[in-house]
């Protein structure tokens, strides 16, 4: 069975083609600038060298087709026709309280994402531009969504009400959604995997470190719990995002520095974070060598970052009552030695230490914890088209009997 597994942003795309016999990825691409001057579309089959294919794309339609006809291409194309495909999986953002699981794309379904657009306003379209472009393409192809808030879903009240009178819960939908959901999906399972046991045995905590950042509290299969709230802005301090702020900051820099409401939006997600206080850059390795030259700014970014993300380590030992496993993963997450063990120096008390030459692996499947550690450290690389195309798949074969 192949899928095409499709990750639609604003300006890009993002694709995999996925033999599901042996979980092989055949080819993967990247088109970018979409509707801007210069877009270019970067095709790998796998093994083989990328190919540079630069052309007008004005719109993610143009972009799909551009795709498809890069994966049928008789020089570097990895399969004869377009109805190889048996399937198609869509990243989607935001699916709301609805969503709780992926689904087979229907015209309800369709309707109901288009709903979340509201609470998704910068996510949510891209999405659905791809979607509707490969249902005009491949009229007759199984289509499915997954989406990065279904495997929150799970949070009981408490941890995703926030304090605020509780008729905007029943007005707006505001509350917590949490979002990497297949990635910290992914990451458990392959945890519980490599430990011999069930999930639903086991309790984690996953550490998704990457531009974007969030933490979530996995008990017995559930999470329970994460950092990212109504939106993705909350929790960690991240690459350019602030984090948890207090609220009262946003009307007095509204006032003070004259910004409109567009304005303070642009300035705690694209200009604060790590970034911000280091006044350098939103890439930990800029920061690291800057830092290692004598940088104070940029070491006292890495602390920030390291001590909340410590600090969410403890609080959410707290809400499952114990943990198993700490699991990092994402850019920083799968590379960073260094983060890694700054984060878990001091949780001995836990009953984990991170084995220092285990540690200087990276971007590899292991455990980094001590032999005998009661609590187990992993860092596991992150693999989101493959939780698509594995919930693809079930999905098609389940409904539709493919
Ligand atoms: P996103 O998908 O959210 O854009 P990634 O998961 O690709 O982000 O992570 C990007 C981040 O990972 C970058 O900010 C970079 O700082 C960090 N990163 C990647 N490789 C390394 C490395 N070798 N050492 C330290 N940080 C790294």
């Amino acid at each position: 069975m192949i899928i095409f597994v499709v990750n639609c942003g604003s300006s890009s795309i993002k694709y995999q083609l996925l033999n599901m016999n042996g979980e092989q990825v055949l080819a993967k691409g990247l088109i970018e600038r979409i509707g801007m001057e210069g877009s270019v579309l970067k095709h790998t089959p796998t093994g083989k060298y990328t190919v540079d294919i630069s052309a007008e794309i004005p719109d993610h339609s143009v972009g799909i087709q551009m795709a498809l006809d890069a994966l049928t291409n008789e020089e570097y194309g990895v399969i004869d026709s377009m109805d190889e495909i048996d399937a198609v999986g869509h990243r989607v953002v935001h699916g709301g309280e609805r969503f709780t699981d992926s689904v087979l794309i229907s015209d309800d379904v369709l309707n109901g994402i288009e709903a979340c657009a509201e609470i998704a306003p910068l996510h949510n379209p891209p999405n659905l531009y791809g979607i509707k472009a490969c249902m005009r393409l491949m009229y007759n192809t199984p289509q499915v969504a997954v989406f990065d808030t279904a495997f929150h879903q799970t949070m009981p009240k408490v941890a995703y009400l926030y304090g605020l009178p509780y008729e905007m819960y029943v007005k707006y939908g505001l509350r917590r959604y949490g979002f990497h959901g297949t990635s910290h999906k992914y990451v458990a399972q392959q945890a519980a995997e490599m430990m011999g046991e069930h999930m639903s045995d086991l309790r984690f905590i996953t550490c998704h470190l990457g531009n974007g950042a969030s933490i979530a509290a996995i008990k017995y299969g559930k999470s329970i719990d994460t950092s990212m709230g109504y939106t993705p802005l909350e929790g960690l301090v991240m690459g350019t995002r602030s984090g948890e702020i207090d609220p009262a900051i946003i009307p007095f820099l509204m006032e003070k520095e004259n910004m409109n409401a567009q304005q303070i939006d642009d300035y705690l997600n694209r200009r604060s974070g790590i970034l911000g206080i280091s006044g350098l850059s939103s890439d930990f390795r800029d920061l690291e060598s800057a830092a290692n030259r004598g940088d104070e700014r940029s070491q006292l970014a890495i602390d920030i970052f390291a001590y909340k993300v410590k600090k969410y380590i403890g609080g959410y030992v707290a809400a499952m009552g114990g943990v198993d496993a700490i699991i990092f993963t994402a850019g920083l997450g799968e590379n960073s030695p260094f983060m890694r063990d700054k984060i878990c120096n001091g949780l001995e008390y836990l009953g984990t230490r991170i084995d220092p030459e285990l540690n200087k692996l990276r971007g590899k499947q292991m455990e980094i914890s001590i032999k005998r550690a009661r609590v187990k450290i992993f860092v596991i690389p992150t693999n989101e088209e493959l939780v698509i195309a594995r919930d693809t798949l079930n999905i098609c074969r389940r409904i539709i009997k493919l």
